[in-house]
Order: structure tokens, then sequence, then C-alpha cells
């Protein structure tokens, strides 16, 4: 008896060869029908017999191509048609619903040798892609997504790509970006016009998916200087592209799980540590750091100026009689974000000229526009999976599931390493890293992204949620906006909500909240918060001891001055002039232009000026890192510290490191790891006996410090909690935006 159904699929089932899976699968069983793209994913009919349609529910679940995710199935029966075959109809568009739109994907394998084959006719083409990789969200301007609503609309199809892209059976089939050296998008220059730039030691500011990169070879001291002094980047460190995961290895410790993460499709940059043997790169690419930042090419133009294939200016290009040898190809490029210090990574032509024009010696571009920059994303691998540092291209505008039906808000995030964040149904949506929000260019970018993305997901929303900071933009942005609710967060109550809605948790957790600088609610600078919290609210059940933290915003940058907050008065810092100690020590003593303070971030700094590791940074966290960077995983000693109602006191720790002042900074550092550690498990028991609460949610920029994090859980474990950590959302305030959206949907809800 034939049968017929219809299937809806949501999730990411678009443009990602989900249509030619479904009509070859349908052919295969002999099922006639129907499949078709709408605006709120992917429907099809199906006829035949209840076997055969059985087999095609399974497959749908077991077979689907890589790209494609299905978040939800619905079938229903439907009386039978009996039309004959199966077609694919074209796309509906209705208003109102919206597809998931699938992130930039790396280019895949069976891309990469048609761009590597002499034979094929993508031969050394920058610009090959398929329906199971290639740009997407950075050249989306609306959905349905469809090629004329990106980027690639003005480039027509030539007759050879047009039949691909029709020829259901084809692995291009419908690929949006399709395209070849005959019709598609071109480079400005060659190949290896490049490649012979790069190896003379010239900065090339190459064009690339959602950004510009300045790149030079990093084997070239003198030209990593350069870029370092051109880029105004003092010290923070620059990524670096490898071939593969091999030539990685020579640079970096790579374990399995490592090594999936750097050659998946994604293709972030991974941080490493650096390998003890094997090849040493200029200290410039990351000074004083033990770690360093790999990623592996993620688009033919970056394939191709690894592997020196012959390419004209887009071209496929044969090698004449009588040419100059092809010049060596790079084992090793830096790979920096096209910007000038903070600001967005530059994604136009023209604008890059201008603004990069100081940096980069020369400029590989291309015709291709970029509408929606996305700078690459940063993960780190803990515990055998990769923990998402920086989540932009290759993870954006993919959303998290957070397991029930929201209200529709906008949240605005915070200051540094902004994100925010839309709701939608089920959906939450962050948008890809904005950066810090401390000028117009950045405000500019924050605006941006959110107008696209509430057009492509089709959200409006009624209310908007904030931190508390008054001076964070994105604060004042969401103050200025009309006609929603408005909504304050407090800053260590997102990072915990953010890590339990990204646990699927509800109800009462123990938040562990380690960071640099977050309001508190008695207006000082928090930020080693123990707290008791659900979405609704919390309690602060304990901090880090309170101390002052003399000169506002230049405290953060000179670390001396949170030792100085710690440790008595006869003590003098190593390389900080007398008078300039003795001021701040004023400070300290009247009151003048002091915080008071339970940063974690800042006993991090303490610790590491008072061994004498820095008494300035350039960028944020660095004393962390490098401090994290000379423990020794062998040491099990540690400090005293003190309990005393709601503090934790670490006074007695920093008069010891004082006095043991010839001890080796790896053995403080390590010792301090310990002590920190131990007292976070011992707040963590006590809080557990008053509450009877087992879940602990760890969250906060210090949680990015893998050596804390790693010895906090262990500790935790053991003693029968629960431990909740991030995995797809930062830990640091690149995450609030999320913890914002769930609490502001609990008051919203709550109230309704
Ligand atoms: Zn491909
Ligand atoms: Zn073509």
């Amino acid at each position: 008896m034939p049968q017929r159904i219809q299937v809806r699929l949501r999730g990411i089932v678009q443009g990602v060869g989900f249509r030619p899976f479904v009509y070859n699968l349908a052919r295969r069983l002999d099922l006639a029908g129907w499949v078709l793209n709408d605006s709120s994913g992917l429907m099809a009919e199906v006829e035949g017999e209840e076997t055969a349609i059985e087999a095609f529910l399974e497959a749908l679940g077991n077979e689907h191509p890589p790209l494609g995710w299905i978040q939800e199935r619905e079938v229903a029966s439907l009386p039978c048609s009996g039309e004959p075959g199966f077609r694919i109809r074209p796309s509906v568009a209705e208003t109102g619903k919206f597809a998931l739109i699938s992130p930039d994907i790396g280019t895949c394998a069976e891309c990469l040798a048609d761009c590597t084959d002499p034979e094929n006719r993508r031969y050394g083409y920058a610009f090959t892609n398929c329906t199971n990789c290639g740009p997407r969200y950075t050249i989306i301007r609306d959905i349905p997504y469809d090629r004329p609503h990106t980027t690639m609309a003005g480039f027509e199809m030539c007759a050879e790509c047009r039949a691909e892209y029709e020829a259901p059976a084809n692995r291009r089939f419908h690929a949006q970006p399709n395209a070849c050296a005959a019709c598609g998008p071109a480079l400005s220059a060659g190949i290896q016009e490049a490649q012979r730039r790069l190896a003379d030691g010239e900065i090339v500011a190459i064009k690339g998916l959602g950004g510009f990169h300045l790149a030079c070879d990093a084997r070239n001291a003198a030209a990593v200087g350069r870029l370092r002094a051109r880029k105004r980047r003092s010290d923070k460190p620059f990524a670096v592209m490898v071939r593969d995961v091999e030539a990685a290895r020579q640079l970096c410790v790579v374990d399995d799980a490592a090594a999936r993460v750097l050659a998946g499709r994604r293709r972030p940059i991974v941080i490493l540590p650096r390998a003890e043997v094997g090849e040493a790169l200029p200290q410039a690419i990351a000074p004083g750091n033990p770690t360093l930042g790999v990623m592996l090419p993620y688009t033919p133009l970056h394939h191709l100026l690894f592997r020196g294939a012959a390419g004209g200016a887009g071209a496929s290009a044969c090698q004449p009689e009588g040419t100059p040898p092809a010049p060596p190809c790079p084992t090793a490029l830096v790979m920096t974000s096209g910007n000038l210090s903070e600001e967005p990574i530059v994604v136009d032509n023209q604008d890059a000229r201008e603004r990069l024009g100081g940096v980069a010696d020369w400029f590989l571009t291309h015709n291709r526009d970029i509408y929606m920059r996305a700078d690459d994303s940063v993960v780190r691998v803990f515990e055998g999976e990769e923990r998402v540092m920086r989540r932009s291209r290759g993870y954006v505008p993919e959303t998290l599931d957070v397991g029930r039906d929201l209200p529709e808000l906008l949240a605005c995030g915070g200051e540094l390493k902004n994100v925010f964040c839309l709701t939608k149904g089920r959906h939450a949506i962050l948008s890809q890293h904005i950066g810090d929000l401390e000028n117009y260019e950045t405000l500019v970018f924050f605006e941006e992204t959110l107008a696209n993305l509430k057009k492509l997901f089709r959200v409006t929303p009624r209310a908007v949620a904030y931190d508390l900071h008054p001076g964070y933009l994105s604060t004042k942005y969401a103050l200025g906006l009309a006609g929603v609710e408005k909504i304050g967060v407090q800053h260590h109550h997102a990072h915990i909500a953010s890590c339990m809605a990204e646990n699927g948790l509800t109800g009462e957790v123990i938040g562990v909240a380690m960071d640099g600088t977050g309001y508190g609610l008695d207006g000082a600078i928090w930020g080693g918060e123990f707290l008791v919290a659900g979405y609704a609210g919390f309690t602060r059940r304990a901090h880090l001891r309170y101390v002052p933290l003399a000169g506002g915003d230049r405290a953060v940058r000179e670390p001396w001055r949170s030792a100085l907050g710690y440790v008595g008065t006869e003590e003098r810092m190593a390389g900080v002039p007398e008078e300039r100690v003795r001021a701040v020590r004023r400070m300290i003593a009247t009151g003048t232009n002091t915080v008071m303070t339970s940063s974690c971030g800042r006993l991090f700094d303490a610790v590491a000026a008072l061994v004498g590791l820095r008494t300035e940074v350039n960028f944020e966290g660095q004393a962390a890192i490098e401090l994290e960077g000379i423990v020794d995983p062998s040491c099990e000693e540690r400090y005293e510290f003190d309990i005393g109602g709601e503090e934790i006191d670490f006074g007695a720790m920093m008069e010891r490191i004082v006095r043991e002042r010839g001890a080796a900074s790896s053995v403080v550092a390590s010792r301090f790891h310990n002590t920190l550690a131990a007292a976070i498990h011992e707040m963590c028991l006590r809080m557990r006996r008053e509450s009877g609460l087992q879940r602990v949610c760890l969250s906060g920029g210090t949680f990015q410090n893998m050596r804390l994090l790693g010895l906090v859980a262990r500790a935790l474990r053991g003693s029968g909690f629960e431990v909740f950590l991030h995995k797809k959302v930062p830990p640091n305030d690149g995450g609030i935006a999320l913890g914002q959206a769930a609490i502001a949907a609990e008051r919203l809800t709550g109230k309704s």
C-alpha cells in the first residue's frame, strides 16, 4: 500500500547540499514527490511503499550532508496524489520566517584536490568551493540563501558552472558561491608574486574570508619585527598559519584532539603549547608567551600560497618555458588581523589601502565583497575537547539551543571582547566577536552586525539586557534605545547564567566567576565571586578580599599597582622608580583615585609583579598568561589562605612571596595556582554544606587559564561535585551576552 508523508526539517538545512541529498535518496528508494527550501528550512513530500518511506526517514537522520544539522523534524501523513517522479521545486520565501545559515567553512578535501590538480579546470583557482565548503555568513545579505542574496550576485555563472549548479547529483548543485576562473571572482595579482614578496620579507595584506590579514614570513625575524612595529601592537601574540598538521607539529605539541580541531572544517586558531624541541620561531611572534596560536589554511587562496600551484590573476596558468624558477613556498606565515590596534578588521579593498597602507608593503586583494566581517576564531583544547575563547568565523551564526522558547530579546554584552546576543524561539543567536567597544569604528561594527542578524533571523526585540557598568558603550547603547523594556544584569551573574544556559541547566547552582573587571552592586569592582545563582537572581555568598587599587585604567596596565594593594608599606617594587611607588602608596592611603576590588585578574597581576615577571602589561591578561606559562606541573606545594566569613584572604600568601624574594618564579607561580585552586575548592565545600547544592559552574576570563581550570575542576570532581564548564561560548566577557539574555528572559516570562 503506497503512502505519502510530508517532512519538514529545521536546522542547518540550506546551502549545505540537503536538497540534492533528498533528491538522490528519494530516487534511490523509488519514491515520488518533491523537495524545496522555504524561509524556515526544508520541506519535502514523498510517496511510495511503506518500507521505502521508513528507509527514507532513517537515512535522513543518518546520511545527511556533513555540514547539515537537523534540529527538528516534523512528519505528517497526507493522502496519496499519484504524481510521478521526484523533483526539486523552487525556493519559497515567507515573511517573518527564517532558516539557519551555515557559518563559513574551510575548503573541503575534494575542492582542495580540484584546485591543486593540473588536469582539473579549477587548477590554481583561489575561489573554488562547493556545497560542503566555502563562504556563507560573510557573503549573505538576506534569506532565503540564494545567489542573488549574496555578494556573488554580480558574477554570472559560465555554462560549465551553471551545469554543475543545476545537476542534482553534482557536489556543486545549488552551491551559491559556485564559480571558476572563467566566470568568478579573481585575485588582483598572482599567487607566485605573493610568494616571492613574502619570501623577500615583505608584509602582504591578503584579503581573506571575513576580512584582511596582514601576513609575513613567520621565520623572518626582521619582517615579524617590522610588522609588530608598524601595527603598533607591542606584545600581543600573532597567529601563525602553517600548511598542515605535520607542519604544526614542528612548532607545537599537537595531540590527537588538537589535531582534529586544527584540521576540522571550522579552522580556528588553536592555542597550543610550544614544542620544546623542533624549530623555534622568532621571539617577536609571541613575546614571553609559552603558547602559540596556530591555524591551517581554510580557503583555496591559503592552500595555494603554501603549495605553489601556478596561478595567474585568478586564472589557471601553466609555466611557460624560460620563466624564472618558482619562488619557495612559505612554511609558516604570520597571519594577523588586518586592522590598526583595536579597530575592527578591514574588509573593503579601498579601505584596506587607506588604513593598512602604512603597514603593508603590498596587497593581494580580490573582487568578491565581504558583506559581514568575521575575525578568525580562537580556541583551546582542554580535556580532549575544543573550548572556544573567541567565537567568530566558522562558528557564527550557528545558534545555541536554549531548550525552551524565549521572548525576542537583545542582550548587549560587555565592553571588552564584545559579543551581543539575540533570541528567537529556542535559538540564542550570538554575534561574531565584535571587539573592544572603545572606539567609534567598533560601535559601528556592533550596529551593522546587529542590523544584519536582526534581518537574517527576523528578530524584533521587545526588551534589551545590559551590563550595570554605566561607562560601557554597550550599556549606553542599550539605555538609548526607545520602545523596549530595559533589564540591567550584574556582570558575574551573567557569567554564571551563561555557563548554565550553555549546559542546559535550570534551578540554582554554585557559581564561581573569576575575571578581571565587573561592576558590582556595591559600586566596587568585582572579579573573584562566589554566587548562589539561578536565572531569576543570585546571592553573593563570598568573594576575594577587597584590596585598594589606585590609578583607574592605569592599574590594569601596571600590575605593580595591584601588588601595592596587597603588600606592606616597606616594600619596594623591582623596576619601578621609588617616587612612583610612594605616590601610589599615598593614593591608596588617602583613597584618591582608588577603587576597592575583589578582582582575580588583579590578584594574578600582583603575583606577577612580586615575582618580577612584569611591572607593565600592554594587553589584557598578559601577566596572567605569563604566570601560567611558568608553572611547574609537578609542584604540589601551596601557600596558606584564610577564609573569614565572606572573604578569601590571600594576605599571608602575599607576605610570604615577598619574604621569599629569592624563590624561583616558577615555584611561586606553581604554589600560587595551587593555592587559588585550593581556596576555590574549600569555598565550594562550604557553600555545599550550607545550600546542599552539588552543581558548580566555572566562568569568567580567569578560567581561560587551563592550569587553574584543570586544578579546580579536578579538585571539585574529586569531592563529588558536578562541574560545568564553557565549551561553545567563551568563559571571558565574550560569553556574558548569553547569560544576560537568559536572565532577561526569566524576568520577562516570570512577570507575564
Ligand atoms: Zn568543497
Ligand atoms: Zn564558471
